[in-house]
């Protein structure tokens, strides 16, 4: 039975844009977190234009119905999980873009793939510099919302790093534009930076503009691997105190031994750790970094170090990197963290998971984006085995748990969503919940945004 509303918001927008379809339905109630309590939702919307979206948010608010902004649902945090009685709404068919070579700039709708951002600036010799691993599958509109990281960060930073101003339409359906094409604009609050970030609970963004770099030069890649999971991270951060690599990342003996069955590209199953390392400087520079970097993997022990100059050898190990997740993913379900920490803390970080893992007598695999103390302890359970899943449940809180315990942070690219909804008051403590709290009851008074997502 449709809920009685739908039809007035079926008559306001383009044939096609409210599916109702259970079969269509039915691979958006779920984000990459696979929460098993996702709901079904009454429809997905998938306007094409920030009109249609103001459309649908003045619809919601009118009949009190829940929205669930979605991009491709990659996220790992649930928070583009659907709601029962709610609505998704989808940015698939907002797509377009537009660059200016000039400013460095380029304007896009929130349903183009990171993949295509980065395709069609190359195209005029730029390059946007954010790469999530899922950068091939995940639109930039949700890059944006959950603020992403990816292994050039250690550089170049974040998302919110290139997120010169947005569009966004609030829950009431007014549509406002923050920042632009400006390289400096000061005016008023920062609030182009609230919105990112924000997890689909303040607004849905309907267009950004990115801030643009020049093509990246090629990089020199550096591959080590190590007999202990210390003894790597203590070289990651020997390599951060002297020089600023482009990518600095780790992965331990679980996660090349999943990855090495799948790939089967010779890589060391006895290691305890690689590290996959690279640097962009210009001119010899880079191979100057590189040649410092295997020197300091060298000195750490390594029992083996790579160097090349070559991008398609040094892209194997970095696919090899970003293959991880699906690979451990291979072996059962993936209870996924996202912890970091000050780099001084990585080394306790990791062997402190690695401790866990034998207490809880639990497959924790981690891989890291290293250079930035942002680890990903990926939990291997299976959800069938009530025991084992209770077990990997408390121990994605004690990881939480150490990694704040070592001054680190709960989530450092993947977002609260509503997996880690239950730590976040703690880790922000009182005023700052209270702070979150207040901004989203000026924005969304009733609630309609993504409820049960952060808050
Ligand atoms: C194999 C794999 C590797 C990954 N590697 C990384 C990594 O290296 N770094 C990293 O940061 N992440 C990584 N991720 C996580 C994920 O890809 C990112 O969080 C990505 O930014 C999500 O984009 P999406 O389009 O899939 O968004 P979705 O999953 O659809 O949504 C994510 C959140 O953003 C909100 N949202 C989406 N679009 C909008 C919009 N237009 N307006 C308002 N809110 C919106 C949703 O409500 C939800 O809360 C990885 C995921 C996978 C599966």
């Amino acid at each position: 039975m449709p809920h009685p509303a739908l039809p007035t918001l079926t008559s306001q927008l383009p044939a096609g844009t409210v599916v109702t379809d259970p079969d269509i339905l039915a691979p958006y109630r779920q984000d990459r977190a696979f929460d098993p309590d996702a709901g079904t939702p009454l429809a997905v919307v998938r306007p094409a234009r920030t009109e249609e979206v103001q459309t649908v948010l003045r619809w919601a608010t009118e009949h009190r119905i829940a929205v669930v902004p979605r991009g491709m649902g990659t996220g790992l945090s649930g928070g583009a999980t659907a709601l029962d009685g709610g609505i998704v709404l989808s940015t698939e068919k907002m797509r377009d873009i537009t660059v200016d070579p000039v400013t460095r700039t380029a304007v896009v709708q929130p349903g183009l793939l990171n993949a295509e951002v980065k395709k069609a600036v190359a195209a005029h010799g730029l390059w946007y510099p954010p790469d999530p691993s899922s950068f091939e599958i995940c639109s930039i509109g949700g890059n944006i919302a959950t603020n992403a990281g990816g292994l050039c960060c250690v550089k170049y930073g974040v998302t919110t790093d290139y997120v010169l101003g947005l569009q966004v339409v609030l829950a009431d359906g007014t549509a406002v534009r923050l920042g632009g094409p400006r390289l400096k604009d000061v005016a008023g609050l920062s609030l182009t930076k609230l919105f990112v970030g924000s997890e689909g609970t303040l607004g849905v963004i309907t267009e950004v503009t990115l801030r643009l770099l020049p093509a990246q030069p090629t990089a020199c890649t550096v591959v080590a691997t190590f007999g202990s999971v210390r003894a790597a991270c203590e070289a990651v951060a020997a390599v951060t105190g002297k020089i600023r690599p482009a990518m600095l990342e780790f992965m331990d003996s679980a996660a090349i031994n999943a990855v090495e069955d799948k790939l089967k590209m010779g890589l060391d199953r006895t290691a305890a750790a690689m590290l996959v390392a690279a640097s962009d400087e210009r001119g010899s520079s880079g191979a100057e970094d590189a040649e410092f970097m295997a020197a300091v993997f060298t000195e750490h022990g390594a029992r083996e170090v790579f160097s090349t100059s070559d991008p398609d050898e040094g892209e194997a190990f970095v696919a090899a990197r970003r293959f991880a997740i699906p690979a451990v993913e291979a072996k059962g379900s993936l209870l996924l963290e996202d912890v970091g920490v000050p780099l001084s803390a990585l080394a306790d970080l990791v062997a402190g998971v690695e401790a866990l893992a034998a207490e809880r007598d639990l497959m924790i695999s981690v891989i890291a984006h290293a250079g930035d103390g942002n680890t990903h302890p990926l939990i291997v359970f299976d959800p069938a085995d009530p025991d084992m899943t209770a077990r990997a449940e408390r121990a994605f809180g004690e990881i939480m748990e150490l990694a704040v315990g070592l001054g680190g942070t709960i989530t450092g690219e993947h977002g609260v969503g509503r997996l880690k909804k239950p730590w976040l008051a703690d880790y922000l403590g009182p005023e700052a919940m209270e702070l979150n709290r207040r901004i989203k009851g000026a924005l969304d008074p009733d609630g309609i945004l993504n409820p049960g997502t952060i808050f």
